[in-house]
């Protein structure tokens, strides 16, 4: 059977991918570890998978959700800053894990910094506007928004305005332009958003899609765990331990230990090892998962 047969007919996905910038390689890598191959955007607008039925037009970031809600693409990846920023009644799918940053409102270094109400009447340079209002209205605030489309943290240093809500993460960008973080609107990071109301041969596809890159997501989370336990502390370990189901338990050649191998995710990992070594296992081996499906 060809590689075409194993889809009904001709019906292809159409993704909405940045062009060129952060969210560009991971997105492509992303869909590269998922067995769906696409060629880089740098010189092209669409290119097509030659292993799944998916079709990638290649744009400016700001343009995707819209792009996505008027059908010229059925899904995208893009960060939920702009989704929130643009509303334009995408649904958000997955949430995919990098390009991970928070919005936040920022003041020069030299501000006593009291709360919120600081920023009463204050002039806020941003490239993020609406997400500002809401976060004012929340807070019964009322302020001067500037709205620029780059280079915000150094219009305070120019005079034009008092403070900016920006995308902040690691926070250098900041104090090299004389800023402090003053608080944390939004935490954002990339997701998948499709067109609500995809039609049904092409929602089949789109979660045959998700399938996929939730196995590789899963993988990227989690090691595989091969270890040496006397017998009598398979019981404690698998407590530990629990991997999928539960760990598999092979009898080693030599009497009274086991060999046991398991899952264990990254955020706990550490502290897992520690609890492992403190109760007797040894030969410990932590192994990549190259695909992972729960
Ligand atoms: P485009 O030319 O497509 O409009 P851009 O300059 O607006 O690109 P990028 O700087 O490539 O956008 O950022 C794309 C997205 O990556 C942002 O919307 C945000 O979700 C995320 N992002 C931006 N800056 C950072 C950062 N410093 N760290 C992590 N993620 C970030
Ligand atoms: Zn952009």
């Amino acid at each position: 059977m060809s590689k075409k047969d194993l889809w009904k007919n001709d019906t292809k996905l159409t993704i909405a991918i940045q062009k060129s910038g952060r969210l560009s390689e991971k997105s492509l890598q992303l869909l590269a570890e998922a067995g769906i191959g696409l060629s880089n955007g740098f010189r092209k607008l669409v290119s097509c998978s030659p292993d799944f039925p998916l079709e990638a037009l290649y744009l400016r970031d700001d343009d995707i959700p819209q792009y996505v809600s008027d059908g010229v693409a059925d899904v995208g990846i893009v960060g939920e800053n702009v989704v929130a920023e643009k509303a334009r009644g995408v649904e958000t799918v997955e949430k995919l894990g990098f390009a991970r940053c928070r919005l936040s409102l920022a003041v020069p270094r030299s501000v006593e910094y009291n709360g919120p109400a600081w920023f009463a009447g204050k002039r806020i340079a941003t490239s993020y506007p609406r997400i500002l209002q809401n976060y004012l209205r929340e807070q019964n605030l009322t302020a001067e928004i500037h709205e620029i489309s780059g280079s915000v943290e150094i219009s305070p240093g120019i005079g034009l305005a008092d403070s900016i809500f920006d995308i902040v993460s690691s926070g250098s960008t900041l104090i090299s332009n004389g800023l402090k973080e003053a608080e944390v609107v939004m935490h954002s990071e990339a997701v998948l958003i499709a067109r609500p109301g995809l039609e049904p041969l092409k929602r089949d596809i789109l979660e045959k899609l998700l399938f996929r890159m939730r196995a590789v997501m899963h993988s990227y989370k989690n090691k595989y765990i091969l270890l040496n336990a006397p017998n009598e502390k398979i019981g404690e370990i698998s407590r530990i331990l629990p991997g999928i189901k539960s760990p598999t338990v092979m009898p080693l050649a030599e009497p009274g230990w086991s060999s046991l191998h398991s899952v264990v995710n990254e955020n706990e990992f550490w502290e897992v090892i520690d609890r492992l070594k403190a109760n007797g296992a040894q030969g410990i081996l932590v192994i990549p998962i190259e695909k992972m499906i729960v």
